[in-house]
């Protein structure tokens, strides 16, 4: 038996997804360059895959633009929104994805933009009145990122009330919705976001593909020069397959997402309860009561040199599931998200993320297993 429990990492691809790919790329493989009927065809089914992102975050569609990542679609709205909309300082969280944190390390190199990292609790929450406190006293453009649900720790910020403060102190709002498109809903309008990613890997969908908002009263230059594609916003051949996979999964996502909230928080449910029952030591990082995304569980298991091998023993025991620290210069250090809510270095993290295709079976024998290990 081998068990998947790492779904914010990646998610497997629906069964509709690959057919519906498979047909496109073997009937459907115009250049949606292309005047001539394939060109054409693949033309529309990018535009029809527009469409189905615009209804789900409320944009419209010319500000949808379809992109390799979140990754890059998170370079390209903090890069060009320092470059193009005279950004001279950036309000984050320390938790935020790698993706955002490497991009504002090369934007402080780089540019002249300051970067200004707000506290957060021991949940991962940040401090909204810092936030406020620094908004009212602006005296420079200032972009506020960001993100929806913390993909190590589960945490989720009010990204409404973030968008009301950028909106009544007239900052821009990016929003990394990387863990929670199609598993919440998400509104770029009611939320005044000006920015937000999303990658389809995350929900079923196919890797290498994800998306970006930008609202039309902020639109920022390319960041990959070349063609026309993407109405000159994003150069190269478009991934046909790829983009209508992605549009193909959220439709799933958007349409079962309260059914598949409540199978994925009775999962969770479930296996929290048997590690409280059967674990003496055990600490749960990030929210637990309210404000966490059901598909994340990051556990903290008590210092030991068996706790040490937990990965690595799931993994050889059928179980995939994913450590929370990382490797430098040999040495295994916490997460910069761990680090951020002060979490004790030496109690063991790993991270469990559950789908709606998990079951019940597959969590009794993961505690199984967890209790010969420890
Ligand atoms: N942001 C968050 C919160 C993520 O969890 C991830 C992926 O793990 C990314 C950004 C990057 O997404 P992509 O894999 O599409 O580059």
């Amino acid at each position: 038996m081998r068990i998947y429990l790492d779904n914010a990492s990646t998610t497997a691809m629906l069964p509709e997804v690959i057919t519906m790919m498979t047909q496109i790329m073997s009937q459907d493989f115009g250049n949606p360059s292309s005047i001539h009927q394939h060109g054409r065809k693949a033309k529309s089914l990018i535009e029809i895959a527009r469409k189905t992102v615009a209804k789900t975050i409320n944009a419209s569609l010319s500000e949808v633009f379809f992109t390799s990542s979140a990754t890059e679609a998170n370079n390209m709205v903090l890069k060009n929104a320092v470059t193009d909309l005279g950004i001279k300082r950036i309000i984050a969280s320390p938790t935020e994805h790698h993706c955002v944190l490497h991009s504002l390390e090369a934007i402080a190199q780089n540019e002249f933009c300051e970067i200004v990292f707000l506290k957060v609790d021991a949940f991962g929450n940040v401090d909204y009145t810092q936030l406020e406190d620094l908004l009212i006293n602006d005296s420079v453009s200032t972009l506020v990122s960001i993100m929806h649900g913390n993909n190590e720790i589960g945490t989720v910020n009010d990204i409404k009330k973030i968008g009301s403060l950028c909106h009544q102190y007239r900052a821009l709002f990016h929003c990394d919705a990387v863990q929670t498109i199609g598993k919440y809903a998400v509104d770029v309008q009611e939320a005044f976001i000006s920015f937000l990613s999303g990658s389809a890997h995350k929900f079923h969908g196919p890797k290498g593909v994800g998306f970006v908002y930008i609202n039309n009263d902020h639109m920022i230059s390319p960041f990959i020069h070349g063609g026309a594609q993407e109405r000159n916003m994003r150069a190269g051949t478009e991934n046909v397959a790829g983009i209508a996979g992605l549009a193909k999964a959220l439709e799933w996502a958007v349409q079962n997402m309260d059914k598949n909230k409540t199978r994925i928080l009775e999962l969770r449910n479930l296996f929290k309860r048997e590690l409280s029952q059967h674990f003496e030591d055990i600490k749960f990082n990030g929210n637990q009561e309210d404000g966490f995304l059901a598909h994340v569980l990051s556990v903290s298991f008590a210092p030991g040199p068996k706790a040490d091998m937990l990965v690595m023993n799931l993994d050889i025991e059928g179980i995939s599931a994913s450590s929370g620290s990382a490797c430098s210069a040999g040495i295994e250090e916490d997460s910069h998200v761990l680090q951020a809510i002060h979490h004790p270095t030496e109690r063991k993290t790993i991270r469990f993320s559950f789908s709606p295709f998990n079951n019940e079976e597959e969590i009794y024998y993961t505690i199984h297993k967890l209790k010969s290990m420890t």
